[in-house]
């Protein structure tokens, strides 16, 4: 993590505790929309420190896609069937069969059915109530940058995005936004962290892209839950680009704007994408990234499941972000549905 020191603060006066408590208030933090205080920022911190066992965090060498692309291949030897842009209309479960209708009304059946949509869409899909949960807050904005752009502080932007880059993300300024957040407004001193993907890996990019000095540039943005974008998102959408560009530039010589790519149509590569976005695009709901709260990571002890990812038809199984010890990328509940239905057969 580099902390950049603004003009005139000696390093002592920075290094604070509200500095240090606010870097690891994030972990608790990203993607919940909590104080320091409540349950859910615990769970959440526990979550980001019980990765492998350490805490260690990995990432796959070449992005996301790479390894779709290895599981896509795996999958296809296997024997199965893959369909895309198929959106499930309904699902009903009986006694022998499930079967669902998809949105252009093909009907398909199976013995059992293994869902990652989070429980809510799932419930919907069946007839039956969704589950309540707390909404998404997080702002999203992608960035392609022509050049890495220069630090007031003479800092060589490489060493300054090559970890997590966090702004207005001291103890204080969290609680202070959640709690304006929480009275409907969008945080004046927007929090956010910055990731440099393509800096510790640049095969994220086209070789011809990487090789002329483009990057990809990731803005997360907390407490902006999806309430706060319902009457007028895109207008909330631009004061939070505004926001974060304006707390951001403070720290560069050039304005990060000037350092955008642009697109064929000559418009600057930039994206930004709201919890309302996400559901939309993705069926997160209410932009919830770990599709629901997050629960401790262990059954309870009156808990009827064996799994995890039992659901109220014995036919059906969750296997996504929804089951216990779900929320995030760890394929555990894809492992236990698959044990579930093992058992089963
Ligand atoms: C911006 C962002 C950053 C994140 N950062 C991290 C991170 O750094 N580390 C981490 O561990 N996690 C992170 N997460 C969370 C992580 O991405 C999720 O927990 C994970 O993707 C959940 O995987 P899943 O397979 O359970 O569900 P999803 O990835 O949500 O997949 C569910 C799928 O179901 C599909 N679907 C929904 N409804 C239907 C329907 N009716 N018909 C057909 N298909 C349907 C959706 O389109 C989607 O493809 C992040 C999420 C976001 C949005």
């Amino acid at each position: 993590m580099l902390i950049e020191q603004p003009f005139g603060e000696t390093l002592d006066q920075y290094f604070t505790d509200d500095l240090v408590k606010g870097v690891v208030l994030t972990d608790a933090l990203i993607g919940t929309f909590s104080s320091a205080y409540e349950i859910q920022a615990n769970i959440c911190f526990l979550y980001h420190l019980i990765g492998n066992g350490s805490g260690e965090w990995k990432v796959p060498k070449g992005g996301m896609g790479v390894l779709v692309d290895e599981l896509y291949k795996l999958a296809l030897d296997l024997g199965v069937e893959i369909r895309v842009n198929s959106k499930v209309k309904s699902i009903k479960a009986g006694q022998h069969l499930v079967e669902i209708v998809l949105e252009n009304q093909e009907k398909l059946t199976g013995n059992f059915l293994l869902s990652n949509a989070a429980p809510q869409v799932l419930a919907k899909l069946q007839g039956d109530t969704p589950p309540k949960s707390l909404e998404g807050s997080q702002i999203k904005i992608n960035m392609l940058l022509a050049r890495l752009p220069k630090f007031k502080s003479g800092v060589d932007a490489k060493d300054a995005f090559a970890g997590t880059l966090h702004i207005n993300e001291t103890f204080s300024q969290l609680e202070k936004a959640y709690n304006q957040a929480k009275s409907g407004v969008l945080p004046e001193e927007l929090p956010f962290e910055m990731y440099c993907h393509s800096l510790s890996d640049p095969s994220v990019l086209s070789p011809e892209l990487s090789q002329n000095g483009y990057h990809t540039l990731t803005l997360f943005g907390i407490h902006t839950p999806a309430n706060l974008f319902d009457e007028d998102g895109e207008k909330i959408k631009q004061l939070a680009k505004e926001r974060a560009l304006l707390a951001i530039n403070k720290y560069l010589l050039e304005p990060i704007e000037d350092c955008l790519a642009r697109d064929s149509d000559g418009q600057l590569c930039i994206e930004v994408k709201s919890p309302l976005d996400l559901e939309k695009e993705i069926a997160l709901p209410r932009g919830n990234i770990f599709h629901k709260d997050l629960s401790f990571p262990f059954k309870e002890d009156d808990s009827t499941m064996k799994w995890g990812v039992e659901t109220a038809h014995p036919r059906v199984f969750l296997c996504g972000a929804g089951a216990v010890r779900g929320g995030g990328v760890s394929g555990i509940a894809g492992h236990n549905a698959a044990m579930a239905l093992l058992e089963l057969s």
